[in-house]
């Protein structure tokens, strides 16, 4: 199965990005639940004949559709070798543990972020959105949320972020009982980045109103454009104005070349991004990191008689990742980070990163020497938005055959 997973990757080039999933392996997918052994290799045959030829394609050089991130070679062995360990890694003393805390530290440098700062290795942009928030709502409550719940806790707390932010962001209000309405939506400009300008008054006529203006979340690289916010100056509203800045970056742009499009970052109170995306870890991984620590821990953080560490041996280990977040048992997802950093090294990946942007730039250039496409938006990192655009067709010809492209895309 080793091989047959490496030969899988090896000849990917050789193969459409994508393939349906074929009437054959649809019905061997529909099958009764097995109630007695059907035996190792009947199931790994199983899995190479109706599995492994319907993948995402988001491995293939010719993936260009989405916002998905590709894999390595080292990321495969580190699943490998996670899963033979097993480990649970919601706390305790053990391997894993300092892997993951090893990560956490390598990404705080990386980001600028001081000592003091926690964070998690988790599924996704969209459950570090969540933690994040959590954070912010537990500090705009003084912790009164945590006993009192919302109800409790006064005026209703208003948050804000651009109208081009990703859906993740209104998810997290919406699940943390926060509500979707008061998220505002703050218009952007011409270059698809947050309107300053807007978000200042915003906060002024919703503290007027009596409600009380708790975080902004801005983007360092949108979904739909990838356009960065003006860090630097929401970071300075938010100072201005005491309220808790998160940063969606889930692209997690690694290069020097784009550092200074990121200025402000570090200033953050916390930040979700991917490791699946730009960084190449497979799926799934990504991470927060809490500036202040310590009102991290007592956001999630609380008592059980078996969850009782002690200084010495399996139940040392202190602190536990489960007391900074919603999952008490965890998987060891920081092998692949660290054995994708540690195999590669950040200064090739972030040459990767680099050398899409530069594809990136050839596209655009290609598309505007074309007579029949389209530059859609401008183009920031390495998602160009551009459009068939035959003078001779109507309006609504060119949407449906736009649509059509898409989907063969
Ligand atoms: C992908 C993405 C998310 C969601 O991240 P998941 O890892 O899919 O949960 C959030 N924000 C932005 C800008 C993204 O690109």
């Amino acid at each position: 199965m080793l091989d047959e997973a490496l030969d899988h990757v090896e000849g990917v080039r050789d193969r459409p990005a994508w393939t349906p999933v074929s009437a054959e392996a649809h019905a061997a997918l529909d099958a009764p639940i097995p109630l007695e052994e059907e035996g190792a290799s009947a199931v790994c045959s199983d899995i190479i004949r109706h599995v492994l030829p319907y993948s995402t394609g988001n491995t293939n050089p010719r993936f260009f559709g989405w916002v998905h991130g590709t894999e390595t070679p080292a990321g495969i062995i580190a699943e490998m070798m996670a899963a033979a360990m097993n480990s649970n890694v919601g706390g305790r003393n053990h391997g894993a543990v300092y892997v993951e805390r090893q990560v956490i530290e390598w990404c705080r440098e990386l980001f600028g972020f001081p000592l003091g700062t926690s964070g998690l290795v988790v599924s996704g942009t969209s459950m570090a959105t969540i933690i994040a928030l959590a954070v912010a709502r537990h500090r705009a409550t003084e912790g009164e949320v945590g006993t009192e719940g919302l109800i409790g806790a006064g005026a209703p707390l208003v948050g804000y972020t651009s109208q081009e932010a990703h859906n993740s962001v209104s998810k997290a209000f919406e699940l943390l009982g926060l509500g979707k309405r008061h998220l505002r939506a703050v218009p952007v400009n011409e270059k698809y980045e947050m309107d300053t300008d807007a978000l200042a008054e915003m906060v002024r006529t919703d503290r007027n109103k009596g409600l009380k203006p708790f975080c902004v979340i801005a983007t360092a690289g949108t979904v739909n454009t990838a356009a960065i916010d003006d860090l630097t100056t929401v970071a300075d509203i938010c100072a201005q104005q005491d309220l808790w800045l998160h940063v969606d970056g889930a692209l997690a742009i690694m290069h020097d070349a784009l550092k200074d499009r990121l200025a402000g970052i570090e200033r953050a109170d916390s930040l979700a991004f991917d490791f699946h995306k730009w960084m190449h870890v497979p799926y799934d991984a990504g991470c927060v990191l809490i500036r202040d620590g310590e009102r991290h821990r007592q956001t999630f953080s609380s008592q059980a008689a078996y969850l009782q560490s002690s200084n010495a041996g399996l139940a040392g280990g202190e602190p536990w990742f489960c007391e900074f977040g919603p999952e008490l048992s965890r998987g060891f997802r920081s092998l692949k980070v660290w054995t994708t950093f540690k195999t590669y090294g950040l200064r090739r990946l972030g040459q990767a990163v680099w050398q899409n942007c530069r594809q990136a730039k050839h596209l655009a250039a290609l598309v505007e020497s074309h007579g029949k496409l389209e530059l859609m938006a401008p183009v920031s990192l390495a998602i160009v938005c551009f459009r068939y655009a035959d003078p001779s067709m109507t309006p609504e010809e060119l949407d449906a055959i736009n649509r059509a492209i898409v989907s063969e895309l």
